[in-house]
């Protein structure tokens, strides 16, 4: 019944050929999937897209191939994970560029401070994500820079699904947590070394702030930028293929023509 149901979304929300084939086309690292995983990328796209719900904000307009790009990047961490970690929000809010928030700190003294962030993405529990459709859009050219809103975004969503954004998503029964701590916090110390250093880093030093950034961060990497990534943190990619159930460095991407 549950299949069939699912099918039945598939079919409602399948995606045309020729927008797919683009979508691949601009996106070289989801042609890093064997045959079997890019069906099944293309299927839980269609998934995907039955499950949220896309809004647009500040006189965006949504195109077709706008939400698919966003929907297959989106569904590449979790290929192997299964749709359900995202099951806490359905809400996704495209902005036509970065967002300036408003933020309020309040410090030891209890002085309130004031200040301006600025913010490609943004992933509450319970949603909805914010992103920004300038960088999403220039997702396959900032790949080199390991650099992905969605996959960041929706990271943090992996990692927020225990509750807590603390670095640590819902592992499974042979990842010890106490491993993942270690290996990660690790890794986060290096990157703050260097960052420190003034060294340049396959990681954004953006995830030098903490471990719940530094997840974010490495997994943009990990799927976008696998071999520098796997050359500079080689413990925390073999970490990750345990958690993602994937190998990207492994797989070279297909011909830019390939479906
Ligand atoms: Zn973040």
């Amino acid at each position: 019944m549950q299949m069939r149901r699912q099918d039945a979304a598939v079919a409602r929300r399948a995606i045309p050929e020729d927008l797919w084939k683009r979508t691949l086309g601009r996106h070289a690292f989801l042609r890093r999937v064997d045959p079997a995983d890019a069906a099944e990328l293309r299927r839980m796209t269609s998934l995907f897209l039955d499950r949220k719900e896309f809004t647009a904000s500040g006189g965006l307009q949504l195109r077709d191939a706008m939400v698919v790009a966003i929907a297959a990047q989106a569904v590449l961490p979790v290929l192997r994970l299964g749709l359900d970690r995202y099951d806490g929000f359905v809400g996704i809010v495209v902005h036509p560029g970065q967002v300036v928030a408003r933020r309020q700190h309040t410090d030891e003294d209890g002085l309130v401070h004031q200040y301006d962030e600025v913010l490609a993405g943004e992933a509450m529990e319970g949603g909805p994500i914010m992103l920004s459709w300038q960088d999403v859009g220039a997702a396959g050219r900032s790949a080199a820079q390991s650099y992905n809103v969605v996959i960041h975004e929706f990271a943090h969503v992996l990692d927020m699904a225990d509750g807590l954004a603390d670095g640590v998503p819902l592992l499974p029964a042979e990842l010890p947590r106490s491993e993942w701590l270690a290996t990660l916090q690790a890794d986060l110390t290096r990157l703050q070394t260097r960052v420190a250093a003034g060294d340049a880093t396959t990681l954004d030093p953006y995830g030098a702030q903490g471990a719940e950034e530094f997840f974010a961060v490495a997994s943009e990497a990990f799927f976008v930028n696998p071999e520098a990534m796997q050359a500079e943190h080689p413990c925390l990619y073999g970490l990750f293929t345990r958690f993602y159930r994937q190998d990207p460095a492994q797989d070279t991407p297909a011909p830019r023509r390939a479906a």
